[in-house]
């Protein structure tokens, strides 16, 4: 492992989390192979996973840069927890299965002192009873990302049925709920669209 890479790379990261989470994040990143790319804000998602495929020789993460320092590292352990699976398993195992969520819960425990007290308690509650399917975990969502921001940001299973929203520019209508996701139309064309109820949204008012 090249040392000034590894120093380059925590030092990058300092931008985003603490400076005890970026030496042990660092490393980790050269030691995996990993392309880590930090991205403007997006609404429908917070962070992925991408294993090496055909000519990719390396794993990639995306992270939105505007999470808070508490939240970009969950994202990363949740991401990184991917990888771990992808490595053992390839293509053989559920995305959120029993396997990445053991796998979930041990990064955590490596890090586990990067994060506040009070933190711990709101992610140790969350691990406990683990229930994602998808990369965008609606509890975290609400309960970590908006901490430091004053705005307030509505998800969508905030809503009620009726309850008029914009998202990317455009104007919808929850209808219902369905499964995991939200029947929603688009009010000038009446399509309908079926989102995440982690979809960070503006309500409207009616
Ligand atoms: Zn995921």
């Amino acid at each position: 492992m090249k040392r000034s890479e590894v120093g380059e790379l925590a030092e990058q990261l300092t931008s985003f989390i603490s400076s005890d989470a970026s030496e042990m994040v660092a490393p980790f990143l050269v030691k995996e192979n990993i392309k880590l790319t930090i991205t403007k804000k997006r609404k429908t998602k917070i962070g992925d996973y991408r294993p090496p495929h055909g000519k990719v020789a390396y794993h990639r993460v995306s992270i939105n840069g505007d999470l808070n320092p508490y939240m970009f590292l969950l994202v990363l352990l949740h991401e990184f927890a991917h990888l771990n699976v992808w490595n053992q398993y390839k293509r053989n195992v559920k995305p959120h299965g029993l396997e990445w969520k053991k796998e979930y819960k041990q990064l955590y425990h490596q890090y586990t002192s990067c994060f506040p007290e009070d933190i711990q308690l709101v992610i140790e509650k969350h691990l406990s009873n683990l229930k994602a399917t998808t990369c965008n975990d609606s509890f975290l969502t609400k309960h970590l990302m908006h901490m430091d921001i004053k705005d307030e940001i509505q998800l969508l299973n905030e809503l009620v049925p009726g309850d008029n929203f914009e998202a990317d520019g455009r104007m919808f209508q929850m209808i219902k709920k369905r499964r995991t996701r939200f029947l929603c139309q688009e009010i000038t064309s009446k399509k309908n669209y079926l989102v995440a109820g982690s979809a960070v949204v503006n309500r409207l008012n009616k």
